[in-house]
Formats: structure tokens, sequence, C-alpha cells
């Protein structure tokens, strides 16, 4: 059977002939010069705030509230018992709170597991990050068997996370956390359940998840009322978990007013669109 080969020489006037195929083509099809309608969607726009990045994607922005940088718990309440060693917080006895109170919120919290790992199941390196009454389980979830809705990024006793990204005992684990607080109305029925998205060391854990209220041991979650701002806590499961590099952004929906129905500009004319939806 012939072979049709390539062979380099052939390969210079194959090109030629190419680029002179599209030269011709340029120069004999219409090219069209009327731009497309653009779509205005009639919405004025408040300008975003500018923020400074912090100089990783760890440290804090221009506009966070830090909780703890390695100095003190100055940011924190019921912390007496809690160490700053090396620059890192150490579980002590019972729950810290933050002295303010957050509502929708981004929070970024480091945290590493004891080094020798000691326990086992929840009693490995078990501490919490709670939103009021909501907690996104810290535990060493590294070769560590436990129930999956318990293990570290869970939202304890209700979902396990999407994968499990645990970094060994002792280095460093970090959740990037976007929080949405449950609304209640004036009677205190549930309008809006609370939301949850985790990154654990970069990857998604936990995407959008829906809470179905509160995240206890003992009985199924429910939700009580209570003003959308509440601390956040640290949970103490006897475990001497370190914290570092603590800090909060509160969130808020950009804000836009609709001054002019939406339209398709052309040229100088433009179009109104009949209104959808
Ligand atoms: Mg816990």
């Amino acid at each position: 059977m012939k072979k049709f080969n390539i062979r380099p020489s052939t390969m210079p006037s194959l090109a030629g002939f190419y680029l002179a195929a599209c030269t011709i083509c340029i120069t004999i099809c219409p090219v069209p010069t009327a731009t497309a309608a653009e779509y205005l969607t009639g919405i004025e726009w408040e300008e975003p705030k500018q923020v400074i990045p912090g100089k990783n994607n760890q440290a804090p922005p221009s506009d966070a509230v830090v909780l703890f940088d390695g100095v003190d718990t100055n940011a924190w309440n019921n912390a007496e018992t809690w160490s700053v060693t090396d620059g890192f917080l150490i579980v002590g006895k019972g729950m810290i709170s933050t002295k303010e109170a957050f509502g929708d919120c981004q929070l970024h919290v480091e945290w590493s597991s004891p080094l020798p790992a000691e326990g086992t199941g929840q009693g490995r390196g078990n501490s919490g990050v709670f939103f009021g009454p909501y907690e996104i389980q810290v535990l060493d979830s590294f070769e560590n068997a436990t129930y999956f809705d318990g293990q570290a990024a869970a939202i304890y006793k209700q979902t396990p996370p999407l994968v499990n990204v645990m970094r060994k005992p002792g280095e460093w684990n970090s959740y990037d956390i976007i929080w949405n607080t449950p609304r209640f109305d004036t009677e205190g029925n549930l309008t809006e359940p609370a939301t949850v998205t985790v990154l654990h060391n970069g990857v998604l854990v936990q995407n959008n998840f829906e809470l179905l209220g509160d995240t206890p041991f003992n009985r199924p979650p429910r939700y009580r009322p209570h003003p959308p701002e509440l601390p956040i806590r640290l949970q103490d499961h006897r475990n001497p978990v370190r914290f570092r590099n603590i800090w909060v952004r509160e969130i808020a929906p950009i804000q836009g007013k609709r001054t002019q129905p939406p339209a398709l500009r052309d040229g100088k004319t433009t179009m109104k669109l009949p209104k959808t939806g």
C-alpha cells in the first residue's frame, strides 16, 4: 500500500499554500462591520468597595476583623485557660466565644491536631468552629475512623464533608467558611435556613449546604429563633488542638436599584425588552 509521507522539505510549501488561501479568503469574503446589540440591565449598581488583599490568601484582607494573630486572646470571652504559645492558641477549659457577634460572614481559621495523635474516633483532636449553636467539626480525621457526619469538616450530625482533605497530625489545616445565618420572622418562624460553604485546605467540602437546625450530639437538629448576629465559638473537647490566623469578614449582598427597564441598544436606538418573570 502506498503511504503518503510529508517530508520536511515539503512542509514550508504547504504552510505557504495555507497562508495564501487565508489571505485570499480575507480579501474576498465580506467582513461584518455592524456590532451586535448591547444588552442593558437597567440596574444602577453601587460601586464594589475597594478591599486590599492580604500578602497571601491566608492573610487577612483590609476589611477583616482579626480574631487571633498569634499575640493575645483579646477578641474572645472565656479564654483565661486557653494559652497562647509560640503564636498559637491552644484549647483550654470551656468554649471561647468572640466578644463581637457576626451574621453572614467569611471566616478563615487554621488548626492543627495534636502530635503525637492520642485517642481514637471522636476522642482524637476534637474541637469545633461554631456559629452560634451550629458546629463545623474540627477533628483529627487522618487515618482515624469515626462516623462520617462527625469527621473533620462535617456539619456535625447532619452531613459529612464531600471529601476528606485532612493533613497529618501536627500539620496545619485551614478552613475558609462562607456562613449565611438563618432568618426568622417576628413570630420566631424560620424563613430562611442557614447555609454554609466550606473549603478545607483549599478544597470544597461543603457546597452551600442548608442546615436542618442546630448540631447537638443527643437529639435531632432543630431551629430556635435567635438574632441574626451571634458570637463565633471554638470548642473545648479536652484535646489540645492548636489554632492560628483567625479572621472574619462580614458580608452583604451588593446593592442595585432598577432605574430603567431592561433594553437592547443597537447603535443609537434603544429598544425596551418585555418584562420577564
Ligand atoms: Mg467537635
